[in-house]
């Protein structure tokens, strides 16, 4: 029997007649709308939207995100597909009267994504498509300049070269900087139509020595390429990274927008610029944006000449300002929303090539959200949604005072960690400390690395701000200074820092020791010079009215993490509704602690431990002392010692090598190991012979492979009680002392990392019997709650077993996600950026709950918790408890509160505002987009 095949391409292939891949928008009508938002992306939808809306948009069609799934299932897209482009591009041209690339006055198209939610810059453009050696000719003719021609020309062999063909663009840059070399001259427009020429043929050869073929000179050909070439980059690495921080699924697909192309540097009648309705930072309701007469968008970005502020239109072209004035004020108000717009200025005509909600600061959100309410533009409820959680941030850090300041931008980096830092820029942690001072005499440093390791901490500690060349948003740099809440601008890969040299350059420019430099960790930016900084504005009445219209809404309470009085101070100023989490282990980490916290552990008998720890009951008992007062009328979760003991001793390996140095050890070195082994017990040097070997002796007893998985949380209160009971004691006696004094304080002693019913009675029993004992000996009493955190599996399984004991429980999702997982927390970082971009895992796991796995054990350890003891208290208090979505999750499954460092209080507060206000309004609101 004969068969046929057909190739394998064709197979693929499947025509799909009954879906329309391709919208028409021109002549005053479009076939799509604004609310097709799914299939023609947000671009898409809005030149659809303008066009019917009767606004000068240059006419085209959108190529649906349907098309992109399919070119990402198959590595192709449909015969479809293909048949309907080309009808919609004969349409294109009837309309126009021009033809693709072709004739005297050629068609040509500029080809761009578009997906459902904005990703600025992260996928690729090919502008001035049509053009070829002959189209360009005509070009010039009907332009009547030749140079403008040539220069569109080579614009596109290299975009496409770069996007389509896949060459690195310093292949081109390369024939580029050579020429202007050749031509002695500085700057791009230097060059002249005839230099312009030369440039297009070595571009030509470029392409054919790195991708084997020739520029295609068929217009169609480069259509079709460059459609395939835009559906790919919905995948390259930056539009995936982009996408993880945004949350943003992988699955959506971009659309393909084709424009008829309008030229912005056909003279001194024509333009292009960028603007919004209102600014992007401060939210004020003002004309905002900048154009350049004379010039292609690109030309705007790219920096060599500096755009004009957009009110100055109005002295040029007083009637193009206005309709743009008029026109970008009636999208606002149709969009019920700022917007960002681009537009071009073609020999005195005005076309609107896009229009979008904007981005903005969350300072401006808030101010722009109040400020629509008061124009009647939204409602209040609404005003809620239109500031993302995380926004909240901005008015927490200082930010960047620009109004006055010349802003020279040298680079820009990823925002790693919000607010602004001024300082005097530092090569090393030890400089750090060292030029950033003490008491009266600070100095603010800023710490510029290539990137930061842990042995950088105490300079992170020490400077205002952080600047890293390489790293990303997960990079040392940027984990540490968001835990720091401080100011961090990370992977700046346009600067280049030696370290040897004690050099930074950056912008063609060299920078030293000393010199100042500003950073913007909110937008990435690093500027050059000093700027003033402006407060931050926790108390913004602004803030404050829009929190008041979410706040009735929510139904999770909001508790701080926070160890010591100052950040429970802190978290109450940010609305923080008692304290969730307070790790006494931070306490003992303390310069005069540490010495009793270590003899206790080097005790080894329970007379010398009880004899240490009764040193450092009065300390834990102030430290409570003071928590329970800044937070009087809440209550404050305190939580049983849970490292590994050995944390608090040196490094093994350091004892090793000690020990091994000592005996041909001079003066010096002896010196210094008594400064470091003082604390132990070592006077002199000749105390050192005893002290060095005993610590590694009780190291190396406490050594464990895996000291995660090892002798810590109710582990360590079960075989050593009279630490449990220490801590019991200092907290009751802290409690009653408050209480006597008028303070209303209500402790709930957690036990962490039990796993069975009998740790949490075993623990519980100490608790009780102490509070009992305190109770009796200063005649006073108090409320006080005993619980646990669940942050093992079994726990989770066993909740009711384990709720017969604990009153309340409090889900540490940092290592109930190690343990679920399996992945080692401070490990992780080794397998997710490949998990990541290989698409495993959609999510860190630490930063975002991972509601599937993770988020399952927490709501069926509250189910099971809440069916033995109804009125279980349950919250969560790892780093989850301040990250929107999981917040969101948290009101979901009926959690009673969520716990988060106090930087993150407000955030936690407007998500968990939001999420309740979803339920009733029945809005959108979802954070899963
Ligand atoms: C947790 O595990 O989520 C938690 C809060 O505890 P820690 O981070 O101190 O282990
Ligand atoms: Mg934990």
């Amino acid at each position: 029997m004969a068969t046929t095949t057909m190739p394998e391409t064709e197979m693929k292939r499947e025509s799909k007649a009954s879906v329309k891949y391709v919208y028409f928008f021109g002549g005053g009508k479009a076939e799509g709308n604004g609310k097709m938002k799914d299939d023609l992306g947000g671009k898409g939808a809005g030149l659809a939207e303008m066009t019917n809306a009767g606004l000068p948009v240059p006419p085209g069609f959108t190529i649906q995100t349907e098309a992109c799934r399919e070119y990402m299932r198959q590595n192709t897209v449909s015969r479809e597909v293909d048949q309907q482009m080309e009808e919609a591009l004969a349409k294109l041209e009837q309309l126009q009267g021009q033809k693709l690339g072709q004739g005297e006055n050629p068609l040509l198209v500029s080809v761009r994504s578009g997906a459902k939610f904005s990703m600025p810059g992260m996928m690729d453009t090919i502008l001035n498509l049509g053009l070829n050696d002959k189209s360009v000719q005509a070009l010039a003719a009907r332009s009547k300049n030749e140079r403008f021609a040539a220069d569109s020309y080579r614009r596109l062999i290299q975009m496409f070269g770069n996007v389509v063909l896949e060459i690195p663009k310093s292949a081109f840059d390369e024939v580029f900087d050579a020429k202007k070399k050749q031509k002695k001259q500085k700057l791009d427009t230097g060059l002249d139509a005839q230099a312009l020429k030369e440039v297009i043929e070595e571009y030509k050869k470029v392409v054919k020595k790195h991708a084997k073929r020739d520029f295609p000179q068929n217009a169609h050909e480069q259509l079709v390429m460059a459609r395939d070439a835009v559906f790919r980059s919905w995948n390259n690495d930056r539009a995936k990274h982009y996408r993880r921080i945004n949350n943003i699924s992988d699955d959506l697909g971009t659309a393909v927008n084709v424009q008829a192309m309008v030229f912005g540097n056909l003279g001194e009648t024509s333009g292009t610029g960028v603007g919004f309705t209102r600014n992007p930072a401060t939210g004020v309701k003002e004309f905002y944006g900048e154009f350049l007469m004379n010039a292609q968008g690109e030309d705007v970005v790219a920096g060599i000449r500096t755009p004009v502020p957009i009110v100055e239109l109005e002295k040029i072209m007083p009637e193009v300002y206005n309709q743009l004035r008029d026109i970008t004020t009636r999208l606002e108000k149709h969009y019920r929303d700022m917007q960002d717009f681009e537009f071009t200025i073609q020999e005195g005509k005005l076309y609107m090539l896009q229009t979008r909600n904007g981005k903005r600061t969350g300072i401006a959100a808030v101010k722009a959200a109040l400020e629509m309410v008061e124009e009647g533009l939204i409602s209040k409820e609404e005003a809620i949604f239109r500031v993302e959680p995380n926004q909240l941030y901005d008015f927490l850090v200082p930010r960047l005072d620009e109004k006055h300041a010349k802003v020279e931008v040298l680079a820009t980096g990823l925002p790693a960690s919000p607010g602004a830092a001024v300082g005097q820029i530092v090569f090393t942690a030890d400089e750090a400390v060292e030029k950033a001072g003490h008491g009266n005499k600070k100095n603010p440093v800023i710490l510029v690395r290539a990137e930061t390791t842990p042995e950088d901490i105490h300079g992170m500690e020490v400077a205002v701000g952080i600047l890293t060349s390489r790293g990303g948003m997960t990079s040392h740099a940027a984990v540490v200074t968001r835990g720091m809440g401080k100011c961090c601008v990370a992977g700046a890969g346009d600067i280049d820092v030696d370290e040897k040299a004690r050099e930074m350059r950056a912008n063609g420019q060299v920078f030293r020791e000393g010199d100042w430099i500003s950073l913007d960790g909110t937008t990435g930016r690093v500027i050059k010079g000093k700027l003033n900084t402006l407060p931050p504005k926790a108390d913004d009445p602004e803030l404050l009215k829009l929190m008041a219209w979410a706040e009735p809404f929510r139904k999770l309470r909001v508790r701080a993490n926070a160890d010591i009085p100052r950040d429970a101070i802190q978290a109450r100023a940010f609305g923080a509704e008692g304290i969730g989490l307070c790790r006494t282990e931070h306490m003992f980490f303390a310069e005069d602690r540490i010495p009793h916290m270590q003899a206790m552990i080097l005790a080894d008998n329970e007379k010398d431990r009880r004899a240490a720890l009764k040193k450092l009951l009065p300390m834990q008992r102030a430290d409570f002392i003071g928590v329970f007062r800044a937070m009087d009328g809440f209550p404050v979760t305190i939580r049983t010692l849970d490292p590994p003991l050995h944390e608090f001793l040196p490094r093994r390996e350091d004892l090793m090598v000690d020990l091994a140095v000592l005996p041909f050890a001079d003066a010096k070195q002896k010196k210094s190991m008594v400064e470091k082994y003082g604390r132990f017990g070592a006077k002199g040097a000749s105390d050192l012979k005893k002290v060095v070997p005993t610590l590694l002796r009780r190291v190396e007893q406490l050594h464990e492979f895996n000291p995660m998985l090892g002798h810590r949380g109710c582990r360590l209160g079960i075989t050593y009680p009279e630490i449990t009971e220490m801590q019991a004691r200092a907290i009751f006696e802290a409690a009653v002392a408050v209480a006597k004094d008028g303070v209303k304080v209500f402790p709930e002693v957690m036990i962490p990392l039990t796993a069975t019913l009998k740790e949490m009675a075993n623990q519980g029993e100490i608790v009780h019997r102490v509070a009992e004992e305190v109770f009796t000996e200063k005649e006073k009493r108090v409320d006080y709650l005993v619980g646990t955190m669940i942050e093992l599996p079994r726990a989770a399984l066993v909740a009711d077993e384990i709720a017969k004991e604990a009153q309340f429980f409090s889900f540490g999702t940092n290592d109930l996600t190690q343990t679920t997982f399996g992945f080692s927390r401070d490990d992780v970082n080794k397998v997710l950026p490949t998990y990541l971009a290989e698409g495993i895992l959609k999510q860190d796991p630490f930063a975002v709950l991972d509601r599937e796995g993770v988020g399952q054990l927490v709501r069926m350890a509250t189910e099971r918790g809440r069916k033995t003891r109804s009125d279980l208290k349950v919250g969560i208090c790892g780093e989850h408890g301040g990250e929107p979505s999981s917040v969101e999750f948290c009101h979901q499954i009926g959690l009673n509160y969520v716990s988060c460092s106090p930087f993150r209080v407000l955030t936690a507060r407007l998500a968990a505002a939001q999420a309740a206000a979803t339920d009733k309004l029945k809005v959108e609101g979802g954070r899963t987009k």
